[in-house]
């Protein structure tokens, strides 16, 4: 299966919460979309990894992408090396994504700033030839993706772009609020985090809402670029 869009996130939540209400948007317009997380969130103050897990698969259904793959590297501990290069390589190959969207390039958590570099690398890393893979018992071509996009999730990083995702912010909230144990549901012996806290919850919105007012509409999404985006003509820009 090939696919349109890669989401690739540090931490089950983090495309959610970066960017999928234009996961969304692009999924309504026919796109097919596909999430990868790097870690299964294991150091997570709340919840555990399996509830993640399955916090994860509901967000999942709710955006209705064809699938979502965890490959489990150590969460708080991604390190951008070879094995973990190859192991990203090997799904991008599979599933020939068009566009890549990752990580913010700086972030509060550590793993976030990481997983870009390593999910940047990887897209280029993965046209070159001369690195095998095989995957599932298939040797696998070299595929480079023509666009890698980083998502904005904790800190205000200025865009470089925004999409506008009018109509689509509800779809976001509810994805994100799929990851029940993190955002809203406390176990008694269960610590506040900083994200557990209705500013940040709120947060989601109000910068939904900024992004959108600086373009002239009511939600939008921003993300920044490691080179120039090309349009076809002026007329493309809204
Ligand atoms: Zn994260």
């Amino acid at each position: 299966m090939k696919i349109d869009i890669l989401a690739i996130g540090a931490h089950p939540d983090d495309v959610e919460l970066g960017c999928s209400a234009t996961l969304a948007k692009e999924i309504n317009n026919g796109k097919k979309v596909g999430i990868l997380d790097l870690t299964r969130g294991e150091l997570g103050t709340r919840g555990t990894a399996e509830i993640r897990e399955k916090e994860a698969a509901n967000a999942a259904e709710i955006l209705g992408v064809k699938f979502r793959h965890n490959l489990e590297f150590s969460d708080g501990f991604i390190v951008n090396n070879e094995a973990s290069k190859l192991e990203i390589i090997k799904i991008i190959r599979k599933y020939r994504p068009e566009t890549v969207l990752c990580n913010a390039i700086d972030d509060r958590h550590i793993d976030h700033g990481m997983a870009s570099q390593l999910s940047s690398d990887a897209c280029f890393l993965s046209g070159l030839q001369k690195i095998e893979t095989i995957f599932e018992g298939n040797n696998q071509k070299a595929w480079r993706p023509k666009h890698v996009y980083h998502y904005i999730q904790w800190k205000n990083v200025e865009p470089d772009f925004v999409v506008d995702v009018t109509g689509f912010l509800d779809k976001k909230l509810e994805a994100v609020f799929a990851y029940e144990s993190q955002f809203h549901k406390k176990e008694a012996d269960e610590p506040e985090t900083p994200i557990t806290s209705t500013n940040f919850r709120d947060s989601i919105t109000y910068r939904a809402q900024d992004l959108g007012r600086l373009i002239g509409t009511e939600h939008a999404e921003g993300f920044t670029v490691e080179r120039f985006v090309a349009v076809d003509s002026i007329s493309d820009l809204i």
